[in-house]
């Protein structure tokens, strides 16, 4: 199975691919890469479109500058996670009533805690009020605190006697550890709603403590794409169901890309490549049509704090400096969440330039700057006799994530 949508299924649909086509082909960067490219009025047709990269999109979107039809356009983060953040546009609503047909994680008597954050470009914690709109619940917008907040804040949720809470898996974990830690319970936490990083087999332990009715309910999707797909608990936590306006498609090398069939969408998303792998098939939950399995990146991105760290692009930057012959990013976690970032380097840097050096990755990282907000002197950069190699198969990795005891 190579498509989430049969061929009737799909018909409709193709016709936003091909306008999206159209606007490709007027992006004067593209040149002539979509001048053969027949407007696809078939699936075959549209598998043998170029696909689009994360740079591509942004290329595009520069170009074409989208706005929405009705309220306002949104600017979120997008892509790439060194230098400046690159810009996905989203119409307010974040195209959620289309979710809200096929998927109500929650309902009007929930109180729900958006954990989120909010600011910064982000887009999931507006995509998830949008929902909660929809749902008609009751909406606590927190979005992220600092260490010292949880247990004040905890206490808070367990008195209103919250029944849902949304965040990524990173964040969420350091919820429930928390609670944990201060003795708080959350009772009457039904739902557990998350989006932006594979799910995190810890939670469940983290749960079983905190919240033992907290069941959990996935979305699988990006700042280009939005939304594609969801999940409930009876669906393993890797396994998402995609949404009919989203066409999964599964290209070479098992790689996932997706087209968007939803007229009212801003991005040019046609063959839209995340980086990830996966594939199609039958979901345990039992319920019809083609599930997508994620199988993780195949692209050199490490998740830092919830966030993607482009490794080559750092690493090339290390690797211009003079004397270095090689370096290596040292991702360190202790319970699943990157407590430092080491970048390791071989070669010889004159006195004072390894923390010059440091300075500059920060301000110019993205990823780095915002995951480190708090603790920036947890990014290091490091000269070194050797870097860490696997031991069995003698190979040395751009990065290396080792777990801290
Ligand atoms: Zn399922």
């Amino acid at each position: 199975m190579t498509f989430s949508l049969t061929e009737e299924q799909a018909a409709d649909g193709l016709a936003v691919a091909r306008r999206t086509l159209e606007l490709l082909r007027g992006v004067p960067e593209f040149g002539d890469r979509y001048a053969q490219a027949a407007a696809p009025s078939t699936l075959a047709e549209l598998a043998a479109l170029p696909p689009l990269a994360k740079d591509d999109l942004n290329t595009a979107l520069a170009h074409l500058e989208p706005a929405a039809e009705h309220g306002a356009t949104w600017l979120f983060q997008s892509g790439g996670s060194t230098g400046a953040p690159k810009v996905g546009y989203a119409p307010t609503g974040f195209y959620m009533a289309k979710v809200f047909e096929h998927w109500r994680p929650l309902e009007r008597d929930d109180v729900f805690v958006n954990a989120w954050g909010a600011g910064r470009m982000w887009g999931a914690h507006f995509l998830a009020a949008g929902l909660a709109d929809l749902s008609g619940c009751r909406v606590i917008a927190l979005g992220s605190v600092t260490a010292e907040e949880y247990p004040q804040w905890l206490g808070f949720l367990a008195d209103r006697k919250v029944t849902a809470i949304g965040g990524t898996p990173s964040v969420l974990r350091l919820w429930f550890a928390h609670a944990r830690a201060a003795g708080i319970e959350l009772p009457s936490l039904r739902k557990v709603l998350w989006l932006g990083e594979a799910w995190q087999p810890q939670l469940e332990e983290d749960l079983a403590a905190v919240a033992p009715k907290a069941r959990r309910h996935g979305m699988f999707g990006s700042t280009e794409t939005w939304v594609v797909g969801s999940n409930s608990p009876d669906c393993p936590a890797d396994t998402f169901h995609p949404f009919p306006h989203q066409l999964v498609h599964v290209g070479d090398g098992g790689l996932l890309d997706f087209t968007s069939l939803d007229p009212a969408m801003l991005n040019p998303v046609l063959r839209y490549r995340t980086g990830d792998a996966g594939e199609l098939g039958p979901c345990p939950c039992g319920r019809p049509g083609p599930a997508m399995r994620v199988l993780g990146r195949r692209d050199n991105v490490v998740q830092v704090r919830g966030l993607g760290l482009h490794v080559d692009e750092l690493l090339a930057r290390v690797e211009r400096e003079p004397d270095v012959s090689r370096a290596q990013v040292l991702v360190t976690e202790r319970g699943g969440r990157a407590q430092s970032v080491d970048v390791l380097v071989l070669g010889a840097l004159p006195p004072g330039r390894a923390e010059a050096l440091r300075r500059e990755l920060l301000a110019g990282t993205f990823t780095l700057s915002t995951a480190f907000v708090h603790d920036p002197e947890q990014v290091r950069v490091r000269v070194v006799d050797a870097l860490v190699s696997n031991e069995r198969t003698g190979k040395t990795a751009g990065f290396v994530v080792r777990e801290e005891a």
